[in-house]
């Protein structure tokens, strides 16, 4: 059956795959994409070259039949690969074994069998078309063509497109999605350590961190023997990009604080000069649809900052549950109310623990107190399966709404503060009484 024409703005991510899905489901689809298209003129990223994929991004691509063919490019991460000061390094590992791990994959691949995807299914891309414009009235598109306007009639818009989204900017005209954007007062800066003819130059299966306190270096491992590091520090104080301006300031820092990382990176002083510096922010609407007009998805209804790399794999469940919605009911005003109020609260819940895991990756995983609340959570989930969960598994192994990972993990760190509380091994503590705390407050898993 052929069912409503619907028309998305943007083929990135959380695009392409929705429209995968709904050509799949007898969509009529048509997708407008700013840029040219990615697989004839070269994939034009803009940011973060790899991202970490999850179970809410692997359901995605199962869905969309994509799991092989991004299977064979992600390269797996069992935890996080901690490199102190000193130069010693230590694997804080994610899950309890090999099915409990987090992969790296290429943004421009991923897009790319994305794109091939939607296609396959029947979608329509028209590249090099951005939004410049609606007319609500009439119903019609304005696209940017050339040096000039094409006009696109449209039934039902999805807005794919990003933080920045110009189809928000015009529904704004029509109703107050009330929006607040909450900048974050770091940044980031892409840098790079090349393969070694094909080797890895480090650990591959982990994600790399060098915390420092109020600052940090990541590093994902690509598939064919590199790693994009992220260096993220404040925009003021010191160091921050207010301090560290020039390749020679990058230089110093580096030198002092990440001298491992800088033995690995040879083009340091040119990656940092010529790679823009990133901001970052969460954004947050009351609102994510006009009637049954338009909706926005992924990043255009809820960007979060990437400190969980949670962002698109959030963006993919958006896509998943809106298609099931909407296979099911033909009514797309209430869908789209009934999508809203269904995945406003896990975006909300996900931008929180994204800006709470920062503190965790840059400062805390290098604190001796941490590291042994870690421990006994790790012992209490083993004491207390499918009821005492840590928060890092319900995000990123599971489909659990994040909402519940979100007020679960306030409880579990609650009991966990109690309990190692000026203690400093876990042989010190009374884990009768953690048996008991567990019991009176948290149920069983449904
Ligand atoms: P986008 O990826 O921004 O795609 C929007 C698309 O719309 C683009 O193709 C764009 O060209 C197009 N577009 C824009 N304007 C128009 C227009 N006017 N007309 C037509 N088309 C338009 N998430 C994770 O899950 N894991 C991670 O490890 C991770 N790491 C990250 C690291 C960094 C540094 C950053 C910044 C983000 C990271 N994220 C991560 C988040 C992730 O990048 C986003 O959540 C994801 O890209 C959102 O997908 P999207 O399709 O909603 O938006």
């Amino acid at each position: 059956m052929k069912r409503n024409a619907i028309t998305i703005i943007g083929a990135g991510l959380v695009g392409a795959l929705l429209a995968t899905l709904l050509a799949q489901r007898g969509f009529a689809v048509d997708v407008f994409e700013r840029r040219p298209d990615p697989r004839k003129a070269g994939f034009i990223g803009g940011r973060s070259i790899n991202l970490a994929l999850a179970e809410r991004g692997w359901h995605g691509l199962r869905v969309a039949g994509l799991q092989e063919r991004i299977g064979a490019i992600a390269v797996m991460m069992r935890g996080r690969m901690v490199h102190h000061l000193d130069g010693h390094t230590e694997l804080l590992r994610y899950g309890r074994d090999d099915s409990e791990v987090i992969w790296s994959v290429n943004r421009g691949t991923l897009n790319m069998a994305l794109l091939d995807a939607a296609e396959a299914a029947g979608a329509t891309v028209h590249f090099g078309s951005p939004l410049h414009a609606v007319d609500w009235e009439k119903s019609t598109l304005q696209i940017v063509d050339g040096g000039s306007f094409t006009s696109h009639p449209f039934t039902t818009l999805i807005g794919a497109d990003g933080a920045g989204s110009a189809l928000r900017a015009t529904m704004t005209s029509m109703i107050d999605l009330g929006e607040h954007f909450a900048p974050l007062d770091h940044g980031y800066k892409e840098l790079e350590i090349p393969s070694h003819g094909g080797a890895f130059a480090m650990e591959p299966n982990a994600l790399h961190i060098w915390p420092r306190g109020n600052y940090m270096c990541i590093a994902l491992p690509n598939a064919e023997g590199s790693f994009t590091v992220t260096l993220f520090l404040p925009n003021q104080g010191n160091p921050s990009f207010a301090t560290v301006v020039t390749a020679d300031d990058a230089q110093t820092l580096f030198a002092r604080d990440f001298a491992d990382a800088l033995a690995l990176i040879p083009d340091l002083r040119s990656d940092f000069a010529n790679n823009p510096t990133g901001m970052l922010g969460t954004l947050y609407l009351d609102r994510w649809h006009l009637d049954s007009r338009a909706l926005l998805i992924g990043d255009a209804a809820h960007a979060i900052v990437p400190f969980h790399g949670q962002g698109m794999n959030c963006g993919f469940e958006d896509a998943v549950e809106l298609a099931e919605v909407m296979e099911r009911d033909d009514d797309i005003a209430a869908v789209f109310a009934e999508f809203e109020r269904r995945r406003k609260p896990n975006a909300d819940a996900i931008a929180a623990m994204a800006l709470e895991n920062y503190v965790e990756m840059r400062d805390s995983v290098a604190d001796a107190h941490f590291l042994l609340m870690r421990t006994l959570e790790r012992t209490l989930a083993a004491r207390h399966p499918g009821r005492f969960v840590p928060r890092y598994w319900m995000v990123t192994f599971s489909r659990l709404p994040y909402s519940v990972a979100y007020e679960r993990g306030e409880i579990q760190t609650k009991i966990l503060r109690e309990l190692t509380q000026g203690k400093q091994s876990i042989e010190q503590i009374d884990l009768q009484h953690a048996d008991k705390l567990i019991q009176q407050q948290l149920a069983p898993l449904a």
